[in-house]
């Protein structure tokens, strides 16, 4: 069994333009799952984390709406609950799916915190657009009311609030996750890690650490989960079908196979944006850099397909 840890996007999992609703959501996944499972019957050993964009938007909307009556969560803490809702949906129809493949296993959920740094610079200048969308003076309140920063969409019309992106440093629970990996039966469970990137925590010493209001980019977290399970491929599922060069131009260009100098040099050129592509072709070329074999970018449904070298783009080192 070839060990693979895959990374579902946020968005792959809640369509954009959909109306929100967990029907909806319990559809995209169950399409998604139909993939996992397949590759899990041509021999994967699949480990999973995932991303969690729109599904803070939401909690971070219901805060909003219930603020005369609950005093709001912080970031952290939505971020642990967007762990428990997304784990327990790819569990329900991934363990579906495995049955239907005839390929059964309990799909195990771990809620994981990732250490990251108090002077990253991510804190000095947030940089991830959540929640809605806020007209000018709305936005002009909220940054001055609660501190918020604030950017503007121009393509999509509208204000919207930035968290913090700061890198993942140390996975809390990285070591006792491998000794639970050690002791396990592989054709038995598949886990999930770190999701949304992990719940981001300031370390204070002496066994403590502080919840912080940021988020950390699933891409980054899933590179260093794959470098510490030791697993020879990364695979980043995505809402597009891998890596474009000239992405929404006339001359844009699709990436197949594609080595990690090559990568390195598109991006240097800027082909890949900020918060979007660029950290999972950072994470894949970090993965790679690390030893990692292969790192995939494809769409949702295409992993089997990308697996054999047949779909989304692959990054090879050199
Ligand atoms: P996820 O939830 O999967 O992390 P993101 O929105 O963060 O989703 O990243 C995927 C998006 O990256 C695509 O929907 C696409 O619009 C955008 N993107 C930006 N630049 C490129 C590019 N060069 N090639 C392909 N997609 C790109
Ligand atoms: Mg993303």
């Amino acid at each position: 069994m070839e060990r693979i840890v895959v990374a579902l996007g946020g968005n792959a999992l809640e369509r954009s333009g959909g109306d929100g609703s967990w029907a909806q959501a319990v559809v995209q996944m169950r399409e998604a799952a139909r993939g996992l499972a397949s590759a899990v019957r041509e021999g994967a050993e699949l480990i999973l984390t995932h991303g969690n964009g729109p599904q803070v938007g939401v909690l971070l909307r219901q805060n909003e709406l219930a603020e005369r009556e609950v005093p709001p969560r912080p970031v952290d803490v939505l971020v642990a609950e967007s762990q428990g809702q997304i784990g327990y949906l790819i569990g329900q129809e991934l363990e579906a799916a495995l049955a239907r493949e005839r390929s059964p296993r309990t799909v195990l959920n771990f809620p994981s915190r990732m250490v990251v740094d108090a002077k990253d610079p991510a804190f000095q200048s947030p940089s991830k657009p959540v929640g809605r969308f806020y007209s000018e003076a709305e936005a002009n309140l909220l940054r001055k009311s609660r501190g918020w920063a604030m950017s503007r969409d121009a393509a999509r019309g509208g204000w919207r609030r930035l968290l913090p992106s700061p890198r993942p440093l140390r996975w809390l629970e990285a070591e006792a996750f491998l000794d639970w990996m050690a002791r396990r039966k592989p054709a038995s469970t598949v886990p999930i890690v770190a999701g949304g990137g992990g719940i981001p925590v300031l370390d204070r010493g002496q066994g403590r650490c502080e919840g912080v209001e940021a988020v950390i980019d699933k891409d980054y977290a899933a590179a260093l989960v794959a470098r510490t399970v030791a697993a020879p491929r990364l695979a980043i599922l995505t809402d597009v079908p891998g890596v474009a060069v000239g992405f929404h131009r006339t001359w844009e260009r699709w990436l197949g196979s594609v080595s990690a100098s090559e990568l390195r040099e598109f991006h240097s050129r800027g082909e890949f944006s900020v918060g979007s592509m660029g950290p999972k072709v950072e994470a894949a070329l970090e993965f790679l850099n690390a030893g990692g074999r292969e790192a995939l970018i494809c769409d949702t449904t295409s992993l089997p397909r990308a697996l054999r070298g047949q779909a989304g783009t692959r990054v090879r080192p050199g």
